[in-house]
């Protein structure tokens, strides 16, 4: 594979994805790359498709499942500081595709604005939560968006308003683009009022989720039904285990990995979870989670 030259040091091979995902989970990636601006990524993106090498992009790890055989594409993360800055726009925030929910949250608190606090506590990133739309207690962070800065896979910037932008549940019209920044709306709010409600949605997320072991969060989108933990519980499969893994005695609708699980072992449970549910209520299961293989 030809790099460009400044990148052929930056651009690592064999990097074990596993450490950088929630399920800590996974082979080797073929190619791995942290750009550190703009420029180097669309150098990459430009040489991938040149070699029709498949680009996966990597946020916080926390809503996908790698396969143990690896990657043969090359995983770029935006994990450089140029992709996680964080500025106000008189009541909107605009944000770096890289910025973990966390340090976006506790921006906008700092500066008095209100509007992200139901996000507290998910563990992703801006860019991989406006991907999969990601939200909780009845809110969704797609909700919040006007408009979002985006790089196609040939490297093309683009600017995608909010009359382009589509987000439904878990899920975005986003998919082929790389999102590198976005502009979110919120409105003028009270520091304490704002640590008080995040307090409440993180206390409300140790209830019903616990403190786990290593997951990717709810495995599957609900249904229109209702709730796909409940679900699955009514099959009777908390608690159920296949190898390294286990459906959670909490929330049925998490796989945990209690220490040497395999990509296999949370497919497994995967199939076991869907075909229960299929048979008893005929209901299909959508996977929430991306698995890369
Ligand atoms: C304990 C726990 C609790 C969770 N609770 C919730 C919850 O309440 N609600 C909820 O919606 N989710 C929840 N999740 C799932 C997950 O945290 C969210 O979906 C999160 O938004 C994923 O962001 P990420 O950066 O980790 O994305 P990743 O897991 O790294 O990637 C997910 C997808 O987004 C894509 N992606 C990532 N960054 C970019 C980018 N910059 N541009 C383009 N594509 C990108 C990836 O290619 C991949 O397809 C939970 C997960 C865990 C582990």
């Amino acid at each position: 594979m030809h790099w460009p030259k400044n990148l052929n040091k930056a651009i690592k091979t064999e990097i074990n994805l596993a450490g950088y995902t929630n399920f800590r989970i996974g082979g080797r990636a073929k190619y791995f790359f942290e750009p550190k601006n703009l420029k180097e990524l669309q150098q990459a993106l430009v040489s991938a498709k040149r070699a029709d090498l498949r680009v996966f992009i990597l946020g916080a790890g926390s809503n996908i499942l790698v396969s143990d055989t690896g990657l043969t594409g090359l995983v770029i993360r935006l994990s450089h500081k140029d992709f996680r800055k964080c500025r106000c726009q008189g009541s909107c925030l605009v944000a770096g595709g890289g910025l973990k929910l966390n340090a976006l949250i506790s921006f906008s608190r700092e500066k008095n604005l209100s509007g992200l606090e139901f996000l507290a506590g998910i563990p992703g990133t801006l860019g991989g939560s406006l991907m999969g739309n990601a939200g909780a207690w009845g809110k969704a962070i797609g909700e919040l968006v006007s408009r979002v800065g985006v790089l196609d896979y040939n490297g093309k910037l683009k600017l995608l308003g909010s009359k382009q932008l589509k987000f439904a549940y878990r899920k975005s019209n986003l998919n082929n683009y790389i999102i590198i920044w976005a502009k979110l709306k919120l409105l003028a709010g009270k520091k304490k009022v704002m640590a008080a409600k995040i307090k409440e949605y993180l206390l409300r997320r140790k209830q019903t989720q616990g403190d786990h072991l290593p997951n990717a969060g709810c495995i599957f989108k609900n249904p229109t039904c209702g709730s796909a933990g409940r679900l699955i519980d009514s099959c009777g499969l908390k608690g159920k285990a296949k190898g390294g893994t286990v459906i959670s005695k909490l929330h049925a609708n998490f796989i945990l990995n209690t220490g040497k699980a395999k990509s296999g072992d949370v497919l497994s449970l995967m199939d076991l979870m869907q075909r229960k549910v299929r048979e008893r209520f005929k209901i299909n299961l959508e996977p929430e989670i991306k698995i890369w293989k």
